[in-house]
C-alpha cells in the first residue's frame, strides 16, 4: 500500500510518498514558489534514481505542483511506481480542526465546509491546506483523501486544561480555548515509546517534548493527550526560536504604549522578533546560540537556559498533573540532536525518579533509552515522523 502524503503551503507543498505498513519511503521532495517561478525537488528513495534539485517547472497554481508530483513519481526512468493507480490514496497535512476533528477523517464536501469553518482560528494555514486538497482532488479524481489534524490529538483534553480564565462566552461564542498543536508528532511518538518499552499506550503515563524551532510539551496519560502546552495559537507556551510563549498580557499594554505599537505590530514582535533570537540578538538556532555561548555569549547562554527550564517546569507540572510519569521523550529538532540540553533539561529531576545515562544521551536521531538502567522514569529519544503518522492514519481510515 502506498501514501501519498502531502503537507501545502500557500506558495510551497511538501510531498513523501510511502508505505504505511513496511515504513517505507519512496520517494519525497518540495515544490516551492508556486505561483512565481516554480521550484521543483525529487528526492527518489530507491537507488539509481535521480535526484532533481530545485529545477524550474512552471506551478501556476497547486494543481500543477501536485501533477508534477505525480509526472516525476511515475517517470519511466526516474519514477518510483509504475502508474497512478498504485498510490492508494492522499493523506493531507491540516494545521486546524477546531473542536470538530478529534480524529483523522475521510475527506467528503462537509469535511471541506468543517476545514473552512476553521479559518478563522488559523488564517494562513487552512487556506493553504484547503488549496492542497483541492488541487489534489482535481488532478486525482477518485483517490480517497484523509485530513490529519495537528489539533485533533489533543482534543482528549479536560475542560480544566483546555479553558482559559476569561469570560465564558470568548469560549462559547467565539471558540477561544487551548487547542494545542504538533498533534501528529506527539501521537506518534507517544506510539513509538510504547512499542520501545512493551507496553500498551493505556498502560503509561508520558510526557512528550516536542523540541524544534516550535516547540510544545505534551503530557499523554494512557494514550490520550491530557494537556500541552500551546495554546489557542502556536505562539503559546515555550519560548521559541522567534515566538515568545506564554507571557504576562500586561506587557503588551506597557510595550505597545511606550512604543506606540498597534497589536498587530506587538504580534509581529512576539512571533518573530522574541524567543531565543529575542534574548540571544544572535539567531533562532540553537546550535549558533551553543557555538556563540561557548566564545563567550553570555546573552546566548542565558536564552538556552530560559529554554531548557522552561521544559523542565512543563515537565514537573504534567508529572503532577497525571499523578506520575513512566516516560520522558524527547524528539524534533534539538530533542533529536542536542545531548546537552537533554542533560540539562533533565538533571536536576532525580528527586522524582529521572536518572540519566550520559554514554547513551550521547546519540543523535536514532530511538535509544537515554535513562539510566535503574532509573525509574525512562527517558526516551525517539525521531519524529509526522509523514508516517499521517500516512498510517490514511491507511487505517481508507482499509475502514
Ligand atoms: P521545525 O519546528 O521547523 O520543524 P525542527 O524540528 O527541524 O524544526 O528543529 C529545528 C531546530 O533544531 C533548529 O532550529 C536547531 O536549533 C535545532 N537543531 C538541529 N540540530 C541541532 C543540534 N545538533 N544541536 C542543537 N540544536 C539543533
Amino acid at each position: 500500500m502506498n501514501i501519498l502524503v502531502i503537507n501545502a503551503g500557500s506558495s510551497s507543498l511538501k510531498y513523501q510518498l510511502l508505505n504505511p505498513e513496511t515504513g517505507d519511503l519512496l520517494a519525497k521532495g518540495l515544490c516551492e514558489r508556486i505561483g512565481i517561478d516554480g521550484k521543483f525537488t525529487y528526492k527518489p528513495q530507491v537507488e539509481g534514481k535521480k535526484v532533481l534539485d530545485a529545477i524550474d517547472v512552471a506551478m501556476p497554481t497547486h494543481s500543477e505542483a501536485i501533477q508534477a508530483v505525480l509526472n516525476a513519481l511515475v517517470d519511466a526512468e526516474n519514477g518510483v511506481i509504475g502508474s497512478m493507480k498504485e498510490i492508494d490514496a492522499v493523506g493531507h497535512r491540516v494545521v486546524h480542526g477546531g473542536e470538530a476533528f478529534n480524529k483523522s477523517v475521510l475527506i467528503t464536501d462537509e469535511v471541506m465546509k468543517a476545514i473552512e469553518d476553521c479559518i478563522p482560528l488559523a488564517p494562513l494555514h487552512n487556506p493553504a491546506n484547503l488549496t492542497g486538497i483541492r488541487a489534489c482532488q482535481q488532478v486525482m479524481p477518485g483517490v480517497p483523501m484523509v485530513a490529519v489534524f495537528d489539533t485533533a490529538f489533543h482534543q482528549t483534553m479536560p475542560a480544566k486544561a483546555y479553558m482559559y480564565a476569561l469570560p465564558y462566552e470568548y469560549y462559547e461564542n467565539d471558540k477561544v480555548r487551548r487547542y494545542g498543536f504538533h498533534g501528529t508528532s506527539h501521537k506518534y511518538v507517544a506510539g513509538r515509546a510504547a512499542a520501545m518499552l512493551g507496553k500498551k499506550p493505556e498502560e503509561l503515563k508520558l510526557i512528550s517534548c516536542h523540541l524544534g524551532n516550535g516547540s510544545s510539551v505534551t503530557a499523554v496519560d494512557g494514550g490520550k493527550s491530557v494537556d500541552t502546552s500551546m495554546g489557542f495559537t502556536p505562539l503559546a507556551g515555550l519560548p521559541m526560536g522567534t515566538r515568545s510563549g506564554d507571557l504576562d498580557a500586561g506587557i503588551l499594554q506597557y510595550v505597545m504604549n511606550k512604543y506606540n505599537m498597534n497589536i498587530d505590530e506587538m504580534l509581529n514582535v512576539l512571533n518573530k522578533k522574541s524567543g531565543v533570537q529575542g534574548v540571544s540578538g544572535v539567531s533562532s538556532d540553537f546550535r549558533d546560540l551553543e557555538n556563540a555561548h561557548k566564545e563567550g555569549n553570555e546573552r546566548a547562554g542565558l536564552a538556552v537556559d530560559m529554554f531548557n527550564y522552561g521544559v523542565k517546569k512543563l515537565i514537573g507540572a504534567y508529572a503532577a498533573a497525571m499523578g506520575g510519569v513512566d516516560a520522558i521523550i524527547f524528539t524534533a529538532g534539538v530533542g533529536e540532536n542536542s545531548a546537552n540540553q537533554r542533560l540539562a533539561i533533565a538533571s536536576g529531576l532525580e528527586f522524582m525518579g529521572v536518572k540519566m545515562d550520559a554514554e547513551a544521551n550521547n546519540v543523535r536521531g536514532k530511538e535509544t533509552v537515554i535513562s539510566a538502567a535503574d532509573s525509574k522514569v525512562k527517558v526516551l529519544l525517539i525521531p519524529t515522523n509526522e509523514e508516517l503518522m499521517i500516512a498510517m492514519d490514511t491507511a487505517a481510515i481508507v482499509k475502514g
